[in-house]
């Protein structure tokens, strides 16, 4: 797994895209699969990790000229407030992706708010025929924030977390350079509140390889109860889905209603979380729907509570009544 030591004059790219989106039902000569976004604005912020704090370095801030969804989607057209002709305005993206990947550098670590980012950015790598390798390690930061804030599992939005920490609002929200500016306030001032180790080691154990596939899937065949499906499940989760080998359990699965939870480890791959559902088939049968992915803090979370709750309610878990109170209380 790629990783790196955050240590004094380690460098953080906080950065945000716009894409453009294909409209439903129109003919493409090419599989729109291939192509959900097409990417029109790349911003971010360069920081760099000083004693611990975050200092701004650089800006980055460019418009991409689309080549195939050349009119904004509706959709887009509300949410960026862009024209039609703003489009025009943009460099081609070969240019700017490589500027970008210049800008960012081979040491540095890069930031976003939610997962999409980067696979969008491999995506038009791709589709455009060039290279879709990032080699830098990806640092989700919206699961951090919700557990250095106390809403540990909630996704929150670029907004929410701006006003949390009463960060001034001085620019539009979606625009790429303007989200990429606010999300590198936040992470500043994650830093700001909290025990500096402690920001480290979330980072450390957070940060994940954009250049390997992190979640894996598994749909079962139907089964006549959902204990059959869930153990029609059982190899799946015990292989690794990187290199085949067989993984160790280090909580051992265990069942609360209709989900099943493990967290599994393989010598050469780390940990990885692993849920699995039992679902229904509209002929009243099951199946199982699972994934297994490469553990982030927030999966480490999930499973130690849901833990908890197994060990302290068992298989049917804590009773949505108490639940319910529970809510209310906070
Ligand atoms: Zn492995």
């Amino acid at each position: 797994m790629l990783s790196r030591k955050i240590t004094d004059g380690c460098e953080f790219v906080v950065f945000d895209m716009e894409w453009n989106q294909p409209f439903p039902g129109k003919e493409y000569p090419f599989d729109v699969s291939t192509l959900t976004g097409e990417i029109i604005e790349i911003g971010a912020v360069k920081y760099v990790y000083d004693n611990g704090q975050l200092i701004q370095q650089d800006v980055f801030s460019q418009d991409v000229r689309p080549t195939q969804y050349k009119k904004l989607h509706y959709h887009v057209k509300k949410v960026t407030q862009k024209k039609n002709s703003d489009l025009m305005k943009g460099r081609p993206f070969e240019e700017v992706s490589r500027e970008f990947l210049e800008f960012c550098g081979p040491d540095a670590i890069l930031v976003g708010w939610g997962n999409s980012d980067p696979a969008m950015l491999k995506m038009n790598l791709k589709f455009f025929g060039l290279d879709d390798k990032l080699g830098i390690p990806f640092l989700d930061i919206q699961p951090l924030f919700s557990s250095f804030s106390g809403q540990r599992g909630k996704q929150r939005s670029v907004e929410a977390a701006v006003d949390y920490y009463n960060i001034e609002k001085n620019d539009i929200f979606h625009s790429a350079t303007a989200d990429a500016h606010y999300t590198g306030r936040i992470f500043e001032e994650i830093f700001r509140h909290n025990q500096c180790t402690e920001v480290i080691s979330a980072i450390s154990s957070s940060s994940v390889d954009p250049d390997i596939k992190s979640e894996f899937g598994f749909v079962g065949q139907p089964a006549s109860s959902a204990d059959a499906c869930l153990a029609g499940a059982s190899g799946f989760i015990t292989t690794c889905p990187v290199c085949g080998k067989k993984l160790d359990p280090k909580i051992e699965p265990f069942r609360i209603r209709k989900s099943q939870y493990a967290l599994m480890f393989c010598g050469e791959h780390g940990e990885m979380f692993s849920r699995t559902r039992a679902k229904r088939t509209k002929n009243g049968k099951f199946y199982a729907a699972s994934v297994l992915r490469f553990a982030t803090q927030t999966d480490y979370y999930l499973v130690a509570s849901k833990k908890e709750e197994f060990d302290k309610f068992g298989r049917e878990g804590k009773p949505a009544a108490e639940e319910q109170a529970e809510e209310q209380d906070s």
